[in-house]
């Protein structure tokens, strides 16, 4: 296990700037078009040199990916959280800023806080509007998540979306347009907000045990299999005893209101309980956590960073 303790020295200048794709990196035919677009068509590289205010930065520019993040996978997780620690270990490097697609960035920040919990930042930025939009909001977004970066006392992955910074354990896509699409959750709110560049901070930087990149198999068939599957109207159980026949190996139910789960779907949970696959309870709704769930390991987490931490817990086991 390797982890990042060391605070980052005096002469720790040079901010890393890793590329993996996303709206951020989005080119559309037209500038007036904001969903018309191809995610992580530009490179890295250009759009730092397209914010003239980050010229005379100490930054590094490197292409770790180039996907649009609904299609995030995890081997480039792997390979992503690997080049992270390995840049973090670098005496002059101050910190690190992803550039990602909005759509699964809470489940890459939940990741990367989890296995690095670095004490150097790791900011994740993003963009709601392609790169060619007449107001793209990417520019300001990566100036912003290079001040986080360069900040004195910043630690751990945070994101940086519309002049907020959120937990990397706590942000949730909330919205599917808005430029400010991001909010925390249970209850909770941004750590701190860049003002023209100045870090204005409520709450503390996250933290914890790193479980170090070397966790992560690098080969994707080695990662367990672990479903989100959804409560709802009408649930059928079929859905459950298809994925324990093919082999399932963790399941997150995203269950109604206060964690409760349709009827239809308590006998397959059971039996699938029984065969020793985990099956762990979150909540669909967007906001709050299962109250007076005690013993349920992800109560207070959304689904996608359940499934994350259930996979993490899995591998732990091995
Ligand atoms: N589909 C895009 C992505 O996640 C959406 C975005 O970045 O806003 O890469």
């Amino acid at each position: 296990m390797q982890s990042q303790r060391k605070r980052a020295p005096e002469s720790a200048q040079i901010v890393v700037i890793i590329g993996t794709g996303g709206t951020i990196a989005g080119a559309s035919g037209s500038a007036t078009d904001n969903i018309g677009y191809k995610a992580g068509s530009l490179s890295v590289e250009s759009l730092v040199k397209a914010v003239p205010a980050l010229a005379s930065r100490a930054l590094e520019a490197e292409q770790l990916a180039q996907l649009d993040s609904k299609d995030m996978d995890h081997a480039t997780w792997a390979k992503l959280a690997r080049r992270v620690e390995e840049q973090l270990a670098r005496p002059e490097v101050r910190g690190i800023v992803i550039t990602h697609g909005t759509d699964t960035l809470e489940e890459t920040a939940y990741l990367l806080q989890r296995v690095l919990a670095p004490s150097k930042p790791v900011v994740l930025t993003a963009a709601m509007r392609p790169a060619t939009a007449i107001q793209a909001d990417g520019p300001q977004n990566l100036l912003d998540a290079v001040s986080v970066a360069n900040a004195e006392g910043v630690r751990g992955v945070v994101a940086v979306v519309a002049g907020q910074v959120w937990s990397g354990l706590e942000l949730r896509k909330t919205h599917s347009y808005r430029l400010d699409a991001f909010e925390a959750g249970p209850d909770a709110g941004p750590l701190a907000v860049v003002e023209e560049g100045v870090i204005r901070r409520f709450r503390d930087w996250p933290i914890g045990e790193a479980l170090g990149a070397s966790l992560l198999p690098q080969d994707a068939a080695q990662w367990p299999w672990v479903e989100v599957l959804g409560s709802h109207a009408g649930a059928d159980a079929r859905s459950i005893e298809a994925w324990r026949s093919a082999g399932l190996q963790g399941l997150v139910l995203a269950c109604t209101g206060n964690g409760t789960l349709s009827q239809a779907l308590e006998q397959p949970v059971a039996a699938l309980k029984r065969a020793g696959v985990p099956v762990w309870r979150t909540t669909r709704c967007a906001q709050g956590r299962i109250v007076g769930a005690v013993d349920e390991p992800a109560a207070a987490l959304s689904p996608w960073a359940a499934r994350v931490e259930l996979m993490l817990q899995l591998l732990q086991r091995r």
